[in-house]
């Protein structure tokens, strides 16, 4: 449990970082993951009277406030509709909607905690944190030092520019609402592919694959573009996959779902294919996986390579996005691979402290064993 001898509400950010920068001192947004920590200290620095919760839309970027819910990020339209749903996608299997309505943007961020599906979304787009000391920086830098050596300080703000990239946002669980065994989100932007991977079980990392290589440089929208009639290329518009299903008549499409074989290897949904294909072996290997309780590095990193492939076709036009999959579902899908990747007994190590498992930011070490030892997987479903 944390317990402090005084609470404070600050009523500007410059007396929330005076009081922050002492030891004895904590931070606390939502809450939720502090609470269950065996820390005692000083001063609780509680920053909901700071007017930092909501998210803020203009042209260029969207500007959300360090207490802001995940339960906004998840139900924003502007969001969704600006990054294709991912932060539907992101949230929804984190705990349940009451607890979504606690935890906040800032507390998920400055954690950087090892399995963080917020984390891992926001790494994929261009994302950047504010700092009421040191201004603003890109996510990934951030996110990449440790948390051991950060001074301390107050996340004021995330900040994600609006390029016009597409992405697509999808985990692996053992359970619903469980902690994720793999999270990875891939966007693509003028013509490059970002491919964001967390709880590996390491926090969450970023790698950028060219998408031009096997097009000879072409853009893959631009190829299917060329192979539509001119007034639809006019349109500009369309959304490639559906262009190219469109060529097709109804019996030859589902001919073409049931038998991937008979695609005709040079047209151009078997080039985006083979393009899906590549990026996920390349996207898979550009990243280190470990092992713990919910399943090896090897295991990992077959997972990797089909969640890559899957969120480039969803991005490509398809496949769903696994909002509309159940857990099961996805979890049979990947069954077969699994049994080649020789999926380890993970029963024998559960009871493991989640802090071992991720790493990542948490406060004092010595919670750690609390926390795992009095955790048993399933206790927050
Ligand atoms: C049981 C449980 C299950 C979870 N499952 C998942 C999951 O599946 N996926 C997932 O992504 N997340 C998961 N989480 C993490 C959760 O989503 C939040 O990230 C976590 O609770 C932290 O958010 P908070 O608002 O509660 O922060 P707090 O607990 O208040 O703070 C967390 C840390 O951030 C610091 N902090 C908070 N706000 C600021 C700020 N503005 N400036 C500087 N420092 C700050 C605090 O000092 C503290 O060190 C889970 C958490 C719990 C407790």
């Amino acid at each position: 449990m944390l317990q402090a001898k005084e609470y404070v509400k600050p009523s500007s950010l410059e007396e929330a970082y005076q009081l922050c920068k002492r030891r004895s001192s904590v931070v606390v947004g939502g809450m939720m993951w502090l609470k269950m920590e065996n820390i005692q200290k000083q001063t609780i620095i509680d920053l909901s009277g700071l007017g930092l919760v909501g998210i803020e839309e203009d042209e260029e970027q969207f500007r959300i406030g360090a207490m802001t819910t995940l339960r906004m990020l998840e139900t924003h339209p502007g969001l969704n509709r600006e990054f294709d749903g991912i932060f539907r996608e992101c949230t929804r299997h984190i705990v349940g909607v009451q607890f979504r309505n606690g935890a906040t943007v800032g507390g998920s961020i400055y954690g950087r905690f090892g399995f963080s599906d917020i984390l891992t979304c926001l790494m994929a787009l261009d994302s950047y944190v504010e700092l009421y000391h040191g201004g603003v920086m890109p996510l990934a830098r951030f996110a990449a030092i440790p948390r051991s050596i950060t001074e301390r300080n107050i996340l004021v703000r995330i900040l994600i520019k609006k390029d016009g990239r597409r992405a697509a946002y999808r985990t692996v669980r053992r359970a619903s609402t469980d902690f994720p065994l793999l999270a990875c989100c891939v966007a693509k932007v003028d013509g490059q592919w970002q491919i964001s991977m967390g709880a590996r079980p390491k926090k969450a990392e970023t790698a950028v694959i060219s998408g031009e290589a096997a097009l000879g440089q072409m853009d893959l929208g631009e190829a299917v573009r060329k192979q539509m009639d001119p007034g639809e290329a006019a349109l500009g518009q369309t959304d490639p996959g559906e262009a190219v299903r469109k060529q097709m008549d109804p019996g030859q499409a589902a001919l073409k779902q049931a038998d991937p074989e008979q695609t005709d290897p040079d047209s151009a949904e078997s080039r985006m294919e083979q393009e899906a294909e590549r990026i996920a072996r390349e996207g898979a290997k550009a990243f280190s996986y470990g092992s713990n309780l919910r399943g090896s590095g090897a295991y990992r990193q077959v997972l990797a390579e089909i969640l890559i492939r899957r969120l480039v076709r969803q991005i490509q036009g398809y496949e769903t996005d696994g909002a509309r999959e159940t857990g099961a579902g996805t979890e049979n899908a990947l069954g077969q691979r699994e049994a080649a990747a020789g999926s380890e007994n993970v029963g024998e190590q559960r009871g493991a402290g989640i802090r071992a498992e991720y790493g990542g930011g948490q406060e004092g070490a010595a919670t750690g064993a609390e926390y795992g030892g009095g955790w048993k997987e399933g206790d927050r479903r």
